[in-house]
């Protein structure tokens, strides 16, 4: 028996090593990886010049805790805010860590501001992680339920409906906050319209509201950009970060900016791990490797083709209720629950991921090629087919 507590239902296979989009399995079989550790593995396994830098990082210094200036983190934090044109950032160790502080924030900023009852608004089908206050934020009831009493000071709306928000705008006067996935995830990859966007911009602006956008999974170039809310092309007061930014070495951040500010001084949030010199490191070198690569154009260019190749061999398919996304985060609705189709994929010697029942979740690493683009379709599709009961499609 395993001493592991029983969080997760595993599937039967570990890894030894990987390269790139590929991971051996202990049987020596080669697994093509389309899930790339849950938006984690952008840069793919055991990236060579990623490697070295950590290595060298690991030779050197691991950690001396935040009592200390930490040049790799001071780096980190300046090339964050080069790229999001917001000023400041806190570094924790996961998204749910960071998530956590962005709404200590908010909590923060309405007591400076008359507002000490400050709420956020969230949106249904929303994650924001497992921590009591994340989780109260979460869209999802399955994920909630039994861990009652969860923290108050939040409303949930639909995503992407604009007039719910316009309501609790005129009824409620302790909202602090607009809290949203710029691409929803575990939600089931929805897209937030980009009119939608820039009308919340508006509203938090008129309302002295704070714009807060999770780009935990869509951020770091999943979507073709550095994060997904630039395609409504709005700047977020605060945005979260982590999946993506380390590459596997853990790391969270809640970046602040304009109104958001200045609100934590000494004392009001910390952390031991948080932000430490290999931790930095990692995501300073993902970045850097991301910009040198040109893997934004990459994962934009690949997230079409294989969305495009999906339609083509998914076409008229009855079953198939919608393929959607944006650059390296795709989802294929079935009008059935699926979750089936992961063991079948991995029998196929792929790695997919199934969320909300019905959806078919991808989120390949940014330097997958276009034969392993091509592979992910031709691996998955006639899995999808036969489980729809749609005829095998024929060769071209
Ligand atoms: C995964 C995820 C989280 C939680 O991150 P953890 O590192 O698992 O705590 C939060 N928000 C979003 C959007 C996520 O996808």
């Amino acid at each position: 028996m395993s001493h592991l507590m029983n969080t997760y239902a595993r599937l039967p296979v570990a890894f030894t090593h990987g390269k790139g989009a590929w991971l051996t399995a202990e049987d020596g079989q080669q697994y093509l990886d389309a899930l790339a550790g849950i938006a984690v593995n952008g840069l793919g396994h055991a990236h060579p010049k990623l490697t070295a830098a950590l290595a060298e990082q690991l030779g050197r210094l691991v950690h001396t805790s935040n009592i200390y200036r930490i040049r790799e983190q001071e780096a980190l934090a300046d090339r964050i805010c080069a790229l999001t044109g917001l000023d400041e950032v806190f570094f924790a160790n996961s998204g749910s860590e960071a998530n956590e502080g962005a709404l200590k924030l908010v909590r923060l900023y309405g007591h400076r501001h008359g507002n000490p009852e400050a709420q956020t608004i969230v949106m249904e089908h929303a994650w924001h992680g497992r921590t009591l206050a994340t989780l109260a934020a979460t869209g999802s009831e399955k994920a909630r339920k039994g861990f009652e009493p969860l923290p108050s000071g939040f409303i949930r709306v639909p995503y992407n409906d604009l007039a719910a928000i316009e309501k609790v705008a005129a009824d409620d006067r302790r909202v602090q906050a607009v809290w949203l996935e710029a691409l929803q995830g575990e939600g089931g990859i929805r897209i937030a319209d980009a009119d939608y966007l820039r009308a919340l911009r508006r509203l938090c602006d008129e309302k002295g509201w704070l714009l807060m956008v999770d780009e935990v999974q869509c951020g770091i170039g999943r979507t073709g950009r550095w994060f997904g809310y630039e395609w409504a092309g709005i700047r977020p007061d605060v945005i979260t970060l982590a999946k993506g930014l380390g590459s596997g070495v853990p790391i969270g951040a809640v970046v602040a900016g304009g109104p958001a500010s200045g609100t934590f001084g000494p004392g009001n949030h910390g952390t031991t791990f948080g932000g430490g010199p290999l931790a930095c490191r990692a995501g300073l070198e993902t970045l850097r490797i991301i910009e040198e690569e040109n893997l934004l154009a990459s994962a934009a260019a690949m997230g079409r083709r294989i969305r495009d190749g999906f339609a083509a061999a998914l076409q008229g398919v009855r079953g198939v209720v919608a393929i959607r996304g944006e650059g390296l985060m795709i989802g294929i609705e079935l009008d059935r629950p699926c979750g089936d189709l992961v063991r079948q994929a991995l029998a196929s010697r792929l790695l997919i991921n199934v969320t909300q029942d019905r959806v078919i979740r991808l989120l390949p690493p940014l330097v997958i090629d276009a034969g392993e683009a091509d592979e992910i379709v031709a691996r998955l599709a006639p899995l999808v087919r036969a489980f729809v009961g749609a005829p095998e499609q024929r060769a071209a």
